[in-house]
This record gives C-alpha cells, sequence and structure tokens, in this order.
C-alpha cells in the first residue's frame, strides 16, 4: 500500500467516526484531496487508493496536472477552491466540476457568461468570509443575502452550496456552524469546510465536503 493510500484510509476512519459520532448519515461527507502544490504521480497514488475528488487552487496548475488523468479515469471530480480571475473563468468552467469560490459580482456575470457558451455546468458555490478577515476573499455574510439574489436573479446561476475557511488562530466552531446556519437559511445542500487540522470538527457541524491536502499529501512546497 502507497504512503498516500495508508493515509487516505485512516482520513476516512477519521471522517466516518466524527460522522457516526455527530449522529449524521454513514456517507454524507465527501472527502476532496486537496492536491495543490503536489505532483501529478501522488495524485496517481490517490486515484489507485480510490480516490476520485480533487481540489486545486490555480486555474493553470489544474490544466497541466490533470490533462492526461482526465482521459484516462473518467470518475475524476475537480473542484476549483483558490480565487479565479473574471479573465480565467471561461478556462474554469472547461476543467472544474464544481467552483466554490464564487464571492463578487463581476465574477458571478463572467461564470454565466462562460456557462452560457461552454456546454458544461460545474456546480457552484458562493465562498463566505465567515470571520470578516480583511486579507481574505470571500463575501462578507452581511452581504450574503444581496449577493445570492443577484447571482440567481440577474445572472440566472444555480447555487448549490458554500464554503469557507475560518480564522486560523481561534476555535473555528463557532464559525463552521455559522455557515451551516447560512446554507440552512437558503437551503444551500452542499457545505465545503474543514481542512487537515480541522475536518472532524468541520464533520460535527455539518460539513458535507471536507477539503484536505496535507494530511493526505504531506507538507506543500514553499509557495514559489
Ligand atoms: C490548501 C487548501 C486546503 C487544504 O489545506 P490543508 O491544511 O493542507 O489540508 C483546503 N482548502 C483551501 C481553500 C485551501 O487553499
Amino acid at each position: 500500500m502507497s504512503a498516500i493510500a495508508q493515509k487516505l484510509k485512516i482520513i476516512h476512519q477519521k471522517i466516518t467516526a466524527a460522522t457516526a459520532i455527530s449522529k449524521r448519515a454513514a456517507g454524507s461527507v465527501e472527502l476532496i484531496a486537496v492536491s495543490k502544490g503536489h505532483a501529478e504521480e501522488s495524485v496517481r497514488d490517490a486515484i489507485k487508493a480510490g480516490q476520485n475528488i480533487f481540489g486545486e487552487n490555480r486555474v493553470q496548475e489544474a490544466q497541466n496536472k490533470f490533462k492526461n488523468l482526465r482521459s484516462i479515469h473518467a470518475p475524476l471530480e475537480l473542484h476549483l477552491i483558490g480565487p479565479l480571475q473574471t479573465n480565467k473563468a471561461e478556462d474554469a468552467v472547461k476543467i472544474f466540476d464544481v467552483i466554490q469560490t464564487i464571492d463578487r459580482p463581476n465574477l458571478a456575470e463572467a461564470l454565466a457568461k462562460a456557462i452560457k457558451k461552454s456546454s458544461r455546468k460545474p456546480r457552484l458555490y458562493i465562498e463566505v468570509n465567515i470571520g470578516l478577515e480583511p486579507q481574505k476573499a470571500g463575501i462578507l455574510p452581511g452581504e450574503f443575502d444581496i449577493f445570492l439574489k443577484f447571482c440567481r436573479e440577474s445572472c440566472s446561476l444555480t447555487i448549490e452550496g458554500l464554503m469557507c475557511i475560518p480564522p486560523q488562530s481561534s476555535d473555528p466552531r463557532p464559525y463552521f456552524i455559522q455557515l451551516k446556519n447560512l446554507a440552512d437559511q437558503h437551503g444551500l445542500k452542499h457545505i465545503s469546510m474543514g481542512m487537515s487540522s480541522d475536518f472532524e470538527a468541520a464533520v460535527a457541524c455539518g460539513a458535507t465536503e471536507v477539503r484536505v491536502g496535507t494530511a493526505l499529501f504531506g507538507e506543500r512546497a514553499a509557495k514559489p
């Protein structure tokens, strides 16, 4: 068994345990393997171990890494979890099955246009800046209602979920609960939250998708 296969097994056991402890249905949480900063080889190991869902931060990196893998492994599901520039919206629609980081009106408009031109229809989530952090992407909770309305009514986008990255230094659970409440209030069924350090807490708070990188693939090389 590869090192990645072993780690994958452990993460699945932890998700299963956290799901059971919080009395949620078995299988109600999906694992997104965050492969940003890791080579295609690592993705291949994860695929061999049964993982089909991957998350990437950048359009270009995802294009390079998954171009070949796509053609040889059809069940692949690719999520964009990093910030998206409007001029990359068309490329993102071409390669991603889920775009989790819609956070501003001009991006919603650019995606609507790109989807109209394309035969693909990725699932779309809004990113919420749940900790009100100035340096972070995401729509502020106070602007969420009006932004969701804009996406739905002005752009005719189908929004299916929410994602957040809570502040690093504090207990993430109150933020996870806030995101879950926001999703419930608006009938959004996908809730993407929880990373290597806090995915079990996220499961306990209602995550339907956790995004795990380091715990599966190891440390990433420092950003260039
Ligand atoms: C990198 C990243 C992750 C994975 O983080 P780890 O701590 O390595 O598990 C999850 N979500 C987003 C948005 C990321 O950028």
